[in-house]
């Protein structure tokens, strides 16, 4: 899990920003559609994912549609369970919440923003009211309430529009109040699934500065599942779903050299268990690999090659 040791003269405390805030293992979601006995469909949404997401991060969850980012959000949202495999949110696992609990986490835990900006707000309240709606559920005092909302709508940019309906807003004002929302009951987690999907590129820039606010001022861990290659190419880490697994990775980090500071990508990808990694498709093609390669384990790497004993044109 970690390669660092865990006791000895090297040993590290496990401080707050090694404790992941998300530990998904072998995390499997199947839908029915009819009855099986019937010929039914069953659709394996997530085919044994593994993920953690540590505490503080700020992680872009890409991915093509249909893999499976809406399905892991619903489960880690505490809307939906899985049908195998462990989720494990800030020390909570998902899959052994009774009904009680699951609701209590839904209102502290998580904080939830959706694509469809319009069914974040309830069109009826302003704003603030929006915003103090969450704090009503867990019983926060009025006053704290009033606060507390005008606050965050300050934080998210939008003070100025606090008395004003969802429909006196725009797109992007509303996904704002809307992170408001999400943020009001200081959540642990905040999981945004395509929060700029409808937005124009100057709107969504606004939403994800939000998201990163949110992130660096409250410390609030921020998962963004996201289509938009802007959001990706910001954030330090991004993860590929594909088929319901997480695939590869991509970390920027500034590069201690080079006068502009610039961020300079590395690609990465999952290990699994027992042992299976998924090669980047441009790496594979680049290179002609196909069906079997050959490794070599160097002192401080492994090498994969293309076998040679089959010409090129059937590799
Ligand atoms: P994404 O958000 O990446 O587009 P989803 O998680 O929404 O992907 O869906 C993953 C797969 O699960 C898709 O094949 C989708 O059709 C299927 N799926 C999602 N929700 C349901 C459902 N409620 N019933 C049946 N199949 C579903
Ligand atoms: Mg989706």
């Amino acid at each position: 899990m970690t390669d660092r040791p865990t006791e000895g003269p090297g040993a590290v405390a496990e401080s707050r920003a090694d404790r992941p805030m998300v530990e998904c293992q072998s995390l499997v979601r199947i839908y029915r559609t009819g009855s099986t006995a019937r010929g039914g469909v069953e659709v394996q949404a997530l085919q044994g994912l593994d993920l953690t997401v540590r505490e503080g991060e700020l992680l872009a969850l890409v991915g093509a549609s249909g893999s499976g980012k809406s399905t892991l959000l619903g489960i880690l949202a505490g809307l939906d369970t899985p049908s195998a495999g462990t989720a494990v949110v800030d020390g909570t696992d998902l899959g052994a919440l009774k009904r009680r609990e699951r609701t209590a986490y839904r209102r502290r835990t998580v904080g939830v923003v959706q694509q469809q900006t319009a069914s974040n707000l309830l069109p009826y309240l302003t704003a603030r009211e929006n915003v103090q709606m969450p704090m009503a559920y867990v019983g926060a005092p009025r006053q704290e309430r009033a606060a507390r909302a005008m606050e965050l709508l300050d934080l998210m940019g939008i003070a100025q529009a606090a008395d004003r309906t969802p429909a006196m807003l725009s797109g992007g004002e509303q996904q704002r109040v809307a992170i408001a929302v999400a943020l009001a009951n200081r959540p642990r987690l905040l999981l945004a699934d395509e929060p700029t999907g409808e937005l124009d590129t100057a709107t969504s820039e606004e939403v994800f500065g939000a998201l990163r606010t949110a992130n660096s001022e409250l410390g609030t861990t921020v998962l963004i599942v996201t289509h938009d290659a802007l959001v990706a190419d910001q954030v330090r880490r991004t993860v590929r779903i594909r088929d319901g697994r997480t695939s590869t990775e991509v970390l920027r980090h500034r590069a201690d050299t080079g006068a502009d500071g610039a961020l300079t990508a590395e690609e990465y990808t999952v290990l699994d268990r027992v042992g299976r990694l998924q090669l980047p498709r441009e790496f594979t093609e680049s290179l002609g690999l196909a069906h079997r390669v050959r490794l070599v384990l160097e002192h401080d790497h492994i090498s994969v090659w293309p076998d040679q004993d089959r010409p090129p044109a059937e590799r």
